[in-house]
């Protein structure tokens, strides 16, 4: 892969990462203001089902940051874009839609077939 390229992957990834970082900090203190007494049932129902939504996309942040931080230290060590399975480069397309892909399209359905 050429080195602008990595560049620009490495960019977008502290990018993403930034943003969850972010994200992260305003939605607690979302929370927190949101945390006042509603006396309306269907107030309170609803300000549950946010906080549940909320909580969910935290938990799925939370799981990319690792992902994040491994695909960065993989454009350091040069082995960026190449699956860790079976060595062979992954799909410029497939790279670019996820970044923190560390498996090639074939070895990725394996891994699912096996999975299930
Ligand atoms: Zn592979």
């Amino acid at each position: 892969m050429r080195k602008q390229e990595l560049t620009r992957f490495r960019k977008e990834l502290e990018a993403q990462l930034a943003e969850i970082s972010h994200h992260g900090v305003a939605t607690m203190q979302d929370m927190v203001d949101g945390g006042e007494e509603l006396p309306d049932p269907n107030d309170r129902a609803s300000r549950e089902s946010e906080i549940e939504s909320e909580l969910r996309l935290r938990d799925r942040d939370r799981k990319l940051i690792p992902k994040i931080h491994l695909a960065l230290a993989r454009i350091r060590a040069g082995t960026f874009g190449l699956c860790t399975t079976c060595g062979q480069p992954i799909g410029a397309a497939r790279l670019r839609a996820r970044p923190v892909t560390d498996l090639c399209i074939d070895c990725k359905r394996e891994a699912e077939r096996l999975e299930r």
